[in-house]
Order: C-alpha cells, then structure tokens, then sequence
C-alpha cells in the first residue's frame, strides 16, 4: 500500500489538492512506497501561523501540566511501537531490533523532558536590601524544526520533547523521503492532548519548505539536523534574522585504540559502524589503531564485518542518492590508494534491487584519502595506524569534524589525557553507555548547541532578568 502523506496543521492534515506530490520509493526493493505533498511557502505559513496563535497559552500552562501530557505521548508511542517501527523499517529500511531500540529511545525522550522541566527554575541574585533580582527561563515562541531521513523519529522525539517540555511551539519539516513517522507522531501527541497548532508538520523539499521556514519572520529559533552544506545555509539565514539555531551535523568520528585495551570490546565498538548500515551521524568511522594490535585486531574486525550480510544483518542504504554516494566512496577510496580488506562493492544478486552495499574495511587509511577527512554515511570503516599517544591525537583531531570521539585503553590516567585533547562533543571512554541524560552536539564543523540532557531544555529558552525595587 503507497500511503499518502498531507501536511499536519493547526490539528487538521491539510489534502494537498492538486498540488505535486514526490512518490517515495522503498529501500529493500526501489517500489513506491509513499506520495508525500511537496508544500511551499504558502504551507509554511499557514503552519507558523497556527504555531504562533497557540503559542501563549501552551506558554502559559504549567510545566507539570505540559509534562503530564510529554509523559501520555511517551505512554501512547510505547502503545502504538509496533506501527511505528513498521513505517519507519518501510522507509528508512533499518533493521527492526534497531527500530524497535529506537522507538524505546523516542517515548524516553517525552518522558525524560516531561520530568525534567519541572526543575528548570531560575536564580535570584543578591542586589542588596532594596532591589529584587531573578531571573527566569522562557520559551521563544515558534521554533522551527528541520529533521533528516537517517532517524526520522527518534530526531523529531528528541527535539520535540525539549522544545514543548520548555513551552514553545513547533513547525516541524521531515526529510521528504521519511516523513511517515513525523507525521504519526504529530497526530499523536494530538490524541495524547496536546492541543491543536503546538505541533505542525510541512512537507516538502529542502529549499521550498526549509527554506522559508528558517526565513519565517514569526520563527524565532532553528533546530536543524542534517548535514553541515545545507547546515551552514541554515546558519546564514538564520544569521541574517539574527535568531539562534541548533546545529546537529555530520562526524567523521574517530575511535582510537591503543595496545593495551580490552581487544574483544573494541571489535564489538568497531561492529557498530554497521548501526543503521553506517548511515548516523555519530558512527564511528575511522578505526586508529595502536601498531602493535594493528593486524591482529583488523583480521578482527574484518572477520566480523564479513559475517554481517547485507539484507539479514545489515540494512539498506535509505535514499537513493545515498546508495550512489557509498558507491562512489568505493571508487574515491580506490583511486586514493585505500587497500580494501572486504568489500567494497554494492551487494550483487537477489539483494541488487534493494540498495544494498558490502560492509566494508579499509586499511592504511591516511589523512589525504577522501576516506579519511569525509562522512561517507555507510557500514565503511577506515582504519588508520600510528606509534605514539600524541600521534593519535592528531590523527583523530586531524578532521574538520568534532562529533564523537572513542578511546580505549587500560590505563586510565592515558584515557583522561587523551580524552581532555579530543575535539569532539562527546568522548566515550573503553565503551561508556550514554543516555538521552548526555548532551550530545558537536566541535567545529559538526554543529552547534547541545541536544539531549538537561542542557538541550537550556537551549530551547531564554533567560529574562527582571528587577524589582522593593524601597
Ligand atoms: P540534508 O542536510 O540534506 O537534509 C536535512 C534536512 O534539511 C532535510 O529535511 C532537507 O529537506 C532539509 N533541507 C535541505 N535543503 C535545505 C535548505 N536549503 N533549507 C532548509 N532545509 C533544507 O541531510 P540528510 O542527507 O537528510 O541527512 C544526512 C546528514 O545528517 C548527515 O551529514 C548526518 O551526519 C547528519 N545527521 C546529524 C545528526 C546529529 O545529531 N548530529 C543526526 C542525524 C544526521
């Protein structure tokens, strides 16, 4: 069945007439799968609008109330997981184990902003008898969300739940080949009572709806996810309205192992490059391996990756235009010297007419390979090789990226040092689990701002410092 996907506002899906519509097709099999309306700036701005006209009194209630309602949402989705995860397997073609993780993650989000906010005070400051001074945290208004197709829901989740937990209201724009979830979850938090106009989805492409929206006079913070090209645009449009934004971009994450770390962990850590078949933000990448271990631990890691066959344990690539990009990573990586230790290829046979590539091992990987500096969004590993502690160092800083960053070591007084000097958001020392409690955000190029954790409800208000005479 090809759904048909309308834009979401002010409570009622709006039928797109006779307006065009781009026909999504699946990743397992390149069949139609959706028709999602392709809106325009007219949409975006019937949708702000509506998020504007609710915007007081979602403001106005109180955090508790607007929590109870975070926590029925959470209640709802868990409820519902299994419809979700079959929309969202459908487009993205994510494994369903992964799926259903990421569904868990996505009601933990409404329930950890529903919770929190309710210890989101202000301060009073000590003026001396005669003045008052606090100050306070206050939504911003209409905040415009910008979401991309690798985690549809679980992208929309963390950002809505911040966002309405802290009081503001949302217009929120889908990557138009994954948009199914998004639009589910907007009608849901409906159904759980959140009241209509506080959640708004447009449809739509990039420039058309994106576009606008970020240029919206009534939007007053950005929350974009997606890669640092159409990010840095994102920026300077937002630059010229002179409002903030939050910028969740690309990594080309290192995962640095020395000689004397907990082998067996550092090849599950490795594996994980076939998360969502490479295609998260947060993948680890490159492989930097201490000489020592060096052979012993890629024979490792490329016996494992082996065994993930694509199509039983490894996912599609989502798009289209990312399956041509992992492919023409292959050839790039090939003409700049990377000696390929499996795969390297789209996967051949039966599985040729879904998007499917090899998982795959590069070696000798140096810092002029493409392979290296650039987010190739696939199960690619590059694996590099370096003697000293400092070595390391440059080479997993040697990016223009700061997403994430992997150590692993037995000595822990080597793992802080190495750690402090990582230009990443977030360093995960010998395997450390982080949670929707961890912020999560980038150095340099891979973004700015910090989503998850109490600090993302920070970002998704101002502060206000009034002063009050009481002589
Ligand atoms: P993308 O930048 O192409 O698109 C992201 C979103 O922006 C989509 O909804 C797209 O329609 C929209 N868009 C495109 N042009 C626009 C414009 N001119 N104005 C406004 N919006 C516009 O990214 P993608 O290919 O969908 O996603 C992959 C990228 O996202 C990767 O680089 C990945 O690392 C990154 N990502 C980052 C995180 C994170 O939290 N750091 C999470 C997931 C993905």
């Amino acid at each position: 069945m090809v759904r048909e996907l309308n834009h979401w506002i002010d409570g009622k899906s709006v039928p797109r007439g006779d307006q065009d519509a781009l026909t999504v097709s699946g990743p397992f099999d390149r069949s139609p799968i959706a028709r999602v309306a392709l809106g325009g700036r007219d949409h975006v701005d019937l949708a702000v609008d509506a998020a504007r006209r609710a915007a007081r009194a979602w403001a106005d209630r109180a955090p508790v109330e607007r929590g109870r309602l975070l926590a029925a949402v959470a209640r709802a989705l868990r409820e519902r997981a299994q419809e979700f995860v079959d929309v969202e397997v459908e487009e993205t073609g994510k494994l369903v184990a992964e799926m259903r993780g990421g569904l868990q993650v996505a009601a933990d989000y409404f329930e950890y902003y529903g919770g929190v906010v309710r210890a989101l005070f202000g301060e009073t400051i000590n003026l001396g008898a005669g003045d008052h001074a606090f100050t306070s945290r206050e939504p911003y208004g209409v905040v415009a969300m910008i979401t991309p197709w690798n985690g549809p829901l679980t992208q929309a989740a963390r950002g809505l739940a911040a966002a309405l937990a802290a009081g503001n209201t949302v217009v929120i724009k889908p990557s138009e080949f994954t948009s199914g979830t998004t639009m589910m979850l907007a009608q849901l938090c409906e159904e759980a009572g959140v009241p209509a106009g506080v959640v708004n989805v447009v449809l739509g492409a990039g420039p058309e709806v994106g576009g606008p929206l970020v240029e919206h006079p009534s939007v007053r913070l950005v929350a974009f996810t997606g890669s640092v090209v159409t990010g840095r645009r994102v920026a300077e449009s937002a630059a010229r309205r002179l409002i903030p934004t939050i910028l969740e971009l690309g990594g080309k994450s290192a995962n640095v192992v020395f000689a004397d770390a907990d082998l067996d962990r550092v090849v599950d850590s490795a594996l994980t490059i076939c998360t969502g078949a490479g295609q998260q933000c947060a993948a680890l990448s490159r492989l930097l391996v201490q000489e020592e271990v060096h052979d012993a631990l890629l024979e490792r890691v490329a016996a494992q990756m082996r065994a993930r066959v694509p199509g039983e344990r490894l996912a599609p690539m989502t798009t289209e235009a990312q399956f041509e990009k992992v492919i023409e990573y292959f050839d790039v990586a090939a003409q700049d010297g990377a000696r390929v230790v499996t795969g390297g290829h789209a996967a051949g046979g039966a599985l040729a007419a879904g998007r499917y590539v090899e998982p795959t091992v590069y070696a000798d990987v140096t810092p002029e390979m493409r392979i290296f500096q650039e987010e190739v969004f696939g199960p690619v590993l590059a694996v590099s090789r370096f003697a000293t502690e400092g070595e390391a160092i440059e080479l997993a800083n040697d990016s223009e990226y700061g997403l994430v960053a992997g150590v692993w070591t037995g000595d822990s007084a080597r793992a802080l040092r190495v750690a402090s000097r990582l230009e990443a958001g977030q360093v995960i020392v010998n395997g450390g689990r982080t949670g929707i409690e961890t912020p999560f955000g980038g150095y340099k190029a891979s973004g700015l701002g910090r989503e998850k954790g109490f600090e993302s409800l920070l970002h998704y208000t101002q502060l206000k410092t009034t002063v009050v005479s009481t002589r």
